[in-house]
């Protein structure tokens, strides 16, 4: 569904990401981890068309992805849920969940989207009124995750969505990511928490200073020395 072939990305003379490759299946939930500053949030913004690919190609479903805008690669059925939620915080839970919902066809299919992300997440639609800006931590990434898929995407890019929560939110929202995953929307997931993260996704890359330095299966990763040393402190 997605290939990353040699990708380089980056910020000013800084190039975030030098030759990234990787792939994702239809139906694969996939994680992507590696330490603070890895590259992980600079792979997930050239896909989604944030900042540019200065080298390498980006496919998704045979067609490229470079070159083309934030709106379009949303349009092709790529959602991205960014790191630290950026919700529109003086709008309601229900703006904020209209303006994931911008494209064509993500309008037309509203209100059935609506109800999914309603039925995903019943606190949401408790709170379907009041500001995002008020959620607790746990609610606004939730806010966050049914913004994306009010997008209808094919391919969800998650980037961090237990950054900061407590640990029984992060269990749920680890749940919720393979509820996702189950019903058929495929998931390239960036977490620092690596083994949640592996647990619940199939395969996984590993990011160094912008390269994939290791990839696998999910129980391969989870008995990789390397893993288990550098990111699971055991
Ligand atoms: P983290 O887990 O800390 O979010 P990450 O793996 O997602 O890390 P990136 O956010 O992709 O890492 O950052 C990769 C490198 O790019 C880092 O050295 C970072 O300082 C730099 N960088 C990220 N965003 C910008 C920016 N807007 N301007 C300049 N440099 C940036």
């Amino acid at each position: 569904m997605l290939t990353l072939d040699r990708v380089a990305a980056g910020y000013g003379d800084l190039l975030a990401i030098r030759a990234v490759s990787l792939e994702v299946r239809e139906g694969e939930c996939v994680a992507l981890i590696g330490a603070n500053g890895a590259g992980k949030t600079t792979t997930l913004r050239a896909i989604s068309g944030l900042i540019p690919i200065r080298a390498g190609r980006a496919l998704f479903q045979g067609r490229p992805l470079d070159g083309l805008p934030p709106r379009r690669v949303v349009e092709l059925g790529v959602a991205h849920v960014p790191e630290g939620r950026q919700l529109f915080p003086s709008l309601t839970v229900r703006e904020n969940l209209e303006m994931g919902a911008r494209t064509p066809a993500a309008r037309a299919g509203r209100t059935a989207s609506f109800d999914a992300v309603f039925a995903l997440f019943p606190r949401l639609r408790e709170r379907e009124r009041q500001l995002a800006g008020t959620l607790s931590g746990g609610e606004q990434q939730m806010l966050a995750i049914g913004r994306g898929l009010m997008a209808r995407p094919r391919l969800l890019l998650l980037d961090e969505p237990s950054l900061g929560l407590a640990p029984l939110m992060v269990r749920a929202i680890f749940e919720i990511v393979e509820t996702v995953n189950r019903g058929g929307t495929t998931i390239l997931l960036v977490e620092q928490n690596v083994r949640r993260a592996l647990e619940v996704c199939h395969r996984g890359y590993v990011l160094e200073n912008g390269e994939v330095t290791l990839t696998g299966g999910r129980a391969e990763l989870l008995g990789s020395a390397h893993i288990r040393q550098a990111y699971l402190g055991l």
